[in-house]
């Protein structure tokens, strides 16, 4: 209970910002959170909390909350009861799915809000609407982690915990600035390097976990796998990789090898823009320490070769034998709070809860079963389909839940041209948006600490989220505006709280679930697999090189560029990420208040080197071109960024780097190239 109203209670839950699922002690009084700490036990954080996770809670208080129903009314909306917004919602379905079928519906779920309700969504659209279109943002971010682990070994998730990221003795960095995106998971890394751990961080821009590496390699934009296979070809070459391992536990090493032969250090190092030896230094460090840690992050995954720079990390350290053990592994991290958990509850268009696959005839049944209707037995489509469907006219029905499409997806004039093409947009969201501009309805959703759940955080691990208060005026829950929705569409749900959508329904379904209920997780979270309720829960997976596919399985795979590089028009790279004190496109951070004095605008980072020849300082308005469109931005000239590089994130609505952007994608995975395209910049 939270006690007498004007004394203070501690309520624990868990971070609503980055994947690392940081267990926080919301402190409330008068049912107000006044201060946030860290809880001291709980794993992974042990009482850490970053800048986000200690101030950045007040969004939840601002007056910009949506408290509402809308619906559209000439340039603007109306307000609306929930029956009315909720009849016309249904009724514009039924007249679509009557019209046009049911694939001319979809969805994006939100890997922000919690576990039930991306479950009670994709149930929605599965069973009461009849199309496997149901997608989130991790089609953006770490799709190519899901496809490419899953094809390596068998399940498409983070292998090992944060608790090694304190313990391990060898850490391989690339493609994640953990500092700022993932602080505190940084800071377990920071104290073992401390205590004599080594590190090698290969990335593009020397991020600050680079101050304290052994080797820094500042490999290019996008030259992920010819940089690895020319580790590889190392390791093979000179015998320092793990000939027992490789035999026991993997196939396709002869493939593999062949395929590495072909990039010889010469070659890779060439590539990468690194020198051979510091290639060669590299690998040998690696085979050095054993086991190594590889943690990656979208550095990796959001390219056009995504899956397969994912892959060449599997690749890697399944070589060195390091993939089944405490301290090793390949360790992608998680965006958001709960993306992890929007995957996990089939949020997903092939996969049910649990990866159960929507093509496999018998996990079809099983849920044909449990929620008594007959499925639809095609996948569905991925975000950037849905998105282009919308201006070819196969999408009519676009229902977007807490996602910021209009910033987020790359070239943001072509996405808001096709959002503004759907016949009808849903919207369901705690704040207007850029994206809720276009919706023909808006659902005012309750936020963070508003209602009861779960988060799923990068570690694969469970954990509670708690309602501290009511949400603002007739906000509700998002579960329950699907029900509402399900129930206009003829189907009767009795699940009434996240517990019971848990327990009785996502717990039951899924065999990687099985395990938890919610009286298992009221201190500390569970990691899954967690097969049965006497399970601990699994830290390490793949354990010993036993893959959850059998054999772990090698993937020979060739280098590819980026879609766009750079030529006599567009001269530089441009590659983008996120910063400190924002996280994603601010419709939370930018109504913090502290949060927004530390960092009120988007800067393009430059080198010293392209400074000068700019003739441009910092805080000076430079001018960034690509083919999609312009930004004026001020200039921040850092030794972070290598010449011929700038550097931006997509934080701030001007100066967004997806006015830029490429809208070309993993042919795979369908995850954008966020990472490279061409731009021109100049003195403005
Ligand atoms: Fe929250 Fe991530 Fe910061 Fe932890 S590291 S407090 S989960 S934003």
């Amino acid at each position: 209970g939270l006690g007498r109203p004007w004394e203070t209670t501690k309520v624990r839950t868990t971070c609503p910002y980055c994947g690392v699922g940081c267990q926080q002690l919301l402190h409330v009084r008068n049912g107000k959170i006044i201060k946030v700490t860290g809880a001291e036990d709980g794993a992974p954080n042990k009482g850490r909390l970053c800048v986000k996770g200690r101030f950045g809670y007040d969004f939840i208080y601002s007056p910009d909350r949506l408290t509402t129903p809308l619906i559209k009314s000439g340039d603007g909306f109306r307000e609306a009861s929930w029956d009315e917004a909720l009849d016309l919602v249904a009724g514009k379905i039924k007249e679509i799915v009557a019209k046009h079928g049911p694939d001319a519906c979809a969805g994006i779920s939100c890997a922000r809000s919690i576990n039930e309700d991306s479950y009670q969504m994709q149930k929605l659209f599965r069973v009461a609407i009849g199309t496997n279109n149901i997608d989130h943002c991790a089609r953006i971010c770490h799709a190519p982690t899901v496809a490419g682990l899953a094809a390596s070994f068998g399940s498409g998730a983070m292998t090992n915990s944060f608790a090694d990221f304190a313990k391990a003795k060898m850490f391989y960095i690339t493609g994640s600035n953990m500092t700022e995106a993932h602080p505190v998971a940084a800071t377990f890394v920071k104290n073992a390097v401390r205590n004599g751990a080594q590190l090698i961080v290969a990335d593009p821009r020397r991020v600050k976990l680079a101050e304290f590496a052994d080797i820094y390699a500042p490999i290019k934009v996008g030259s992920d796998v010819a940089f690895i296979n020319g580790l590889m070809h190392v390791l093979i070459t000179e015998n320092l990789y793990d000939k027992d391992y490789v035999e026991r536990c993997c196939t396709g090493f002869e493939a593999l090898k062949a395929k590495v032969m072909e990039y010889p250090p010469e070659r890779a190092a060439a590539i990468a823009g690194v020198s051979v030896d510091m290639l060669k230094e590299v690998a040998r460090r690696l085979a050095s320490v054993k086991p190594a840690i590889l943690i990656y992050t979208l550095g990796i995954t959001e390219h056009t070769c995504g899956v397969h720079n994912v892959m060449s990390c599997a690749n890697l350290q399944m070589l060195l034998g390091n993939v089944g053990f405490e301290c090793g592994g390949v360790n992608p991290i998680r965006g958001q709070n709960n993306v992890q958990g929007a995957c996990d509850m089939g949020a997903l268009p092939n996969v049910y809860p649990g990866y159960q696959r929507v093509e496999d005839p018998a996990a079809r049944a099983k849920f044909e079963v449990a929620w008594g209707v007959k499925l639809p037995e095609k996948n569905g489509l991925m975000i950037p389909q849905m998105i282009e469907g919308l201006t070819t006219g196969t999408i009519k029905f676009l229902y977007v839940f807490g996602e910021n499409l209009a910033n987020a997806e790359p070239d943001i004039r072509h996405a808001e041209h096709c959002l503004a093409s759907a016949e009808f947009l849903v919207c369901n969201d705690i704040f207007p948006t850029e994206t809720t501009r276009f919706a023909d309805v808006i659902f005012p959703a309750a936020a963070w600490s508003e209602d009861d759940g779960t988060f799923a955080s990068s570690e694969r691990r469970v954990s509670r989220v708690r309602k501290v208060s009511e949400p603002p005026g007739q906000a509700k829950p998002n579960w329950w505006i699907f029900k509402e929705l399900a129930k206009r569409l003829g189907h009767d749900w009795t699940s009434n709280n996240g517990q019971e959508i848990w327990d009785n329904e996502v717990s039951h379904l899924a065999p990687i679930l099985a395990g938890i209920k919610y009286y298992r997780i009221e201190e500390d979270g569970l990691q899954w697999p967690v097969p049965s309720l006497d399970h601990p829960g699994t830290c390490i997976m793949h354990q010993d090189g036993c893959f959850t596919c059998g054999q772990g399985r090698f993937m020979a795979l060739d280098w590819t560029p980026p879609a766009e590089v750079p030529d006599k028009d567009y001269p530089m790279v441009l590659s983008t990420g996120r910063r400190l004190f924002h996280y994603h496109t601010r419709t939370q951070t930018g109504r913090c208040l502290g949060l927004n004095d530390l960092l009120s605008e988007e800067t393009a980072d430059i080198s010293p080197a392209d400074a000068a020849r700019l003739g441009v300082k910092t805080g000076e308005p430079v001018r960034v071109r690509s083919r999609r469109g312009e930004v004026k931005v001020k200039a921040r000239v850092t030794e972070e960024v290598p010449p011929g590089l700038v550097w931006m994130s997509f934080h701030f609505r001007e100066g967004n780097a997806n006015w830029l952007t490429n809208p070309v994608f993993d042919p795979i995975s369908q995850t954008a190239e966020l990472k490279a395209c061409a731009v021109q910049i100049e003195k403005a």
